[in-house]
């Protein structure tokens, strides 16, 4: 299959979350092989890659206070009834800038659980975890987060941008270089 060939299936599969081990690795193995084949032409889409790692973890501090305020005692975890997935700009990010890639899709089927969900929480690091993970607030934290600074407030708005920017970048990229 080539790059092209590649890049019309995702999108003609754009509401298939790659949920069966099959396709998951079939996708996965796709994307290895075009970073690897066009290494030199992505540099630019690599360093969008490290500029989103750079932003996603300048929010973690802030996400994981709001985390420890919260989710412990949470009684009804959002983990459980998130329709959520690795989409495909989640999976260009973790292969460009090099992070581990889960075994699988993160649920088999719309209905079911994400698989990374424990009663202590997601054991997935939060650099690996899907961009709706990280910029989901639920109405308690949200709260929280009004009560913080003008400034606090401001800077987490604009790390979110920036992602969102270099998510945008990065994967229109990857697609101009590797069709
Ligand atoms: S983010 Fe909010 S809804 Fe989700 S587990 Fe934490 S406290 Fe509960
Ligand atoms: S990846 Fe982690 S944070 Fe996201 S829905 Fe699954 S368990 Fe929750």
């Amino acid at each position: 299959m080539g790059a092209s060939d590649f890049m019309k299936n995702i999108y003609d599969r754009a509401e298939t979350p790659w949920e069966s081990k099959a396709a998951w690795q079939i996708v996965n193995r796709n994307l290895d092989y075009l970073i690897h084949r066009h290494r030199d032409e992505l540099k630019n889409a690599v360093m969008l890659a490290r500029n989103m790692e750079d932003s996603l973890e300048s929010m973690f501090t802030l996400l994981n206070d709001l985390c420890r305020a919260t989710c412990p005692w949470c009684p009804a975890p959002c983990c459980l009834s998130a329709e959520v997935w690795m989409d495909f700009k989640d999976l260009v990010f973790l292969h460009l800038a090099g992070h581990p890639i889960p075994d699988r899709q993160l649920r088999s089927h719309l209905k079911k659980v994400c698989r990374c969900w424990r009663p202590k929480g997601c054991v997935l690091p939060r650099i690996s975890r899907p961009w709706i993970c990280t910029w989901y607030l639920c109405p308690t934290q949200k709260a929280i987060l009004l009560r913080k600074s003008c400034d606090a407030r401001d800077k987490f708005s604009r790390q979110i941008q920036t992602v969102k920017d270099c998510r945008r970048k990065m994967e229109a990229e990857f697609i101009r270089v590797v069709s």
